[in-house]
C-alpha cells in the first residue's frame, strides 16, 4: 500500500475546490483560515492519501506537491 501526502502552496491556492472534487480518497477540503489573497486554501482532513497525484494534475495553479512512500517490509 502507498501511502503519500500533499503540501500545498496556499498563498498560490484560490479555492476552486477542483482538487477537493478530484481526491478518490475524499481527503482534502478548505481550510477555515485565509491564505494573504482572502481565500480559504485547501488542506488535508485525513491520513488517506494515497499519492495518487489526481489533485496536482487538476489544479490550475499547479499548488500541489504530492509526496509518496511505500511502507517498508523488514527483511529480517
Ligand atoms: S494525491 Fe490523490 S489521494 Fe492524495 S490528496 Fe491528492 S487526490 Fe487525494
Ligand atoms: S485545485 Fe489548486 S487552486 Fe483549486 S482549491 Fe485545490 S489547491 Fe487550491
Amino acid at each position: 500500500m502507498i501511502h503519500g501526502t500533499i503540501v500545498v502552496a496556499k498563498d498560490i491556492c484560490k479555492a476552486c475546490e477542483l482538487c477537493i472534487t478530484a481526491c478518490p480518497q475524499e481527503c482534502l477540503e478548505l481550510s477555515p483560515h485565509l491564505n494573504e489573497k482572502g481565500y480559504r486554501y485547501a488542506q488535508l482532513k485525513n491520513d488517506t492519501c494515497t499519492g495518487c497525484i489526481n489533485c496536482a494534475i487538476v489544479c490550475p495553479d499547479s499548488a500541489i506537491t504530492v509526496y509518496r512512500e511505500s511502507k517498508k517490509k523488514n527483511a529480517s
